[in-house]
């Protein structure tokens, strides 16, 4: 009895041993299991822009080394639709007024006025003409170098100058309204402000059968925000599908105190005074004094050189994320 009774107490104490022994292995056993999950359970990127999105704290960081001067990196969102367009114009323009009758001569030539959405782009703009020599002059420098501007003119300048108008459009350059004689738009009445708009558009379309989308009000005066003169000046716009264009920085060509050279120095800065960039701006000129000419003449060389294509206000809007708006008002693109 005594014998057995050993017996089953050592059997007894064997299976809670070999129990505790198996529990430990199970425990250690999840342990295992749960420190490997925990390790392996990293959330798996779900696209490329989730695992680009900068941490907050990096953000936060000082850079070591700024970048002011912009570049242009990334493709802007021109449209194939857009470009046959545009080509398909520049062709026509070319053909009417370039002294081209052949074709293939006529492709190469707007062939030549590509742009490269990679390259940085300024839109240089000159206004109050046109004139005899002086806007001669601007279009010659266009024409050695290859550039295009937009030329904001003035109705009653169009009739004596349809030679500059047409050189214009057939280098590929835009031309924008500035009123019929430059008109202070807050001075006129609603009536007055459509006829000094759409007189100079139907002019240009009788002259040049050239459709007009660009307006710059004389003194850059359009009103205040919410003001009758500017939802006017909008309704009108609208009505003929144009935008109005202001300026990023001005050549302060029209300042006494400017010579050529400061006039030269202002428009090649890489940034302005207020932190805009060269990149997608819109320059402000007058193609009405000589200082501005020679000024222009360096400015053209000097900005090439750095990767600078010489853009429309129009190709510069449409080569941008913002595009063109119909009763939209553009300083720069972005
Ligand atoms: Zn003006």
């Amino acid at each position: 009895m005594k014998k057995r009774a050993r017996k089953r107490k050592r059997l007894k104490r064997m299976l809670l041993l070999f129990g505790g022994a198996a529990a430990f292995a199970a425990l250690l056993a999840l342990f295992i299991v749960l420190i490997v999950r925990l390790s392996c359970h990293k959330p798996e990127p779900t696209n490329a822009v989730a695992t680009a999105a900068p941490s907050p704290y990096e953000t936060a960081l000082p850079t070591e080394t700024p970048t002011p001067v912009p570049t242009a990196t990334a493709k802007p969102p021109i449209t194939d639709d857009w470009y046959a367009a545009r080509t398909d114009l520049l062709e026509q323009y070319v053909r009417a007024f370039g002294g081209l009758s052949d074709e293939s001569e006529i492709r190469a030539r707007v062939a030549g006025m590509a742009i490269d959405p990679a390259q940085k782009r300024v839109a240089f703009t000159f206004d109050d003409g046109p004139q005899d020599d002086l806007t001669d002059a601007v279009l010659d420098i266009c024409e050695q170098y290859n550039a295009r501007v937009t030329f904001f003119i003035m109705g009653r300048h169009i009739v004596g100058h349809e030679p500059q108008l047409k050189r214009m459009l057939a280098l590929g350059c835009e031309i924008g309204n500035h009123t019929w004689d430059h008109a202070d738009v807050e001075t006129l009445t609603a009536e007055q402000m459509r006829q000094q708009i759409e007189d100079v558009n139907r002019t240009l379309f009788s002259v040049l059968g050239y459709r007009c989308h660009l307006f710059r009000p004389p003194y850059i005066r359009y009103g205040d925000k919410g003001s009758e003169t500017r939802n006017t000046l909008i309704g009108i716009l609208r009505d003929n599908e144009m935008a109005i264009v202001n300026h990023t920085r001005s050549s302060h060509d029209t300042y006494s105190t400017y010579s050529a050279d400061r006039i030269y120095e202002r428009c090649v800065a890489e940034t302005d005074e207020l932190g805009h960039g060269l990149h997608n701006s819109i320059i402000l000129c007058h193609d009405k004094t000589e200082k501005t000419v020679e000024a222009f003449r360096r400015i053209v060389p000097t900005l090439q050189e750095r990767g600078y294509q010489f853009v429309t206000v129009s190709e510069l809007l449409y080569c941008s994320e913002d595009g063109f708006h119909v009763g939209w008002i553009y300083s720069k693109a972005d």
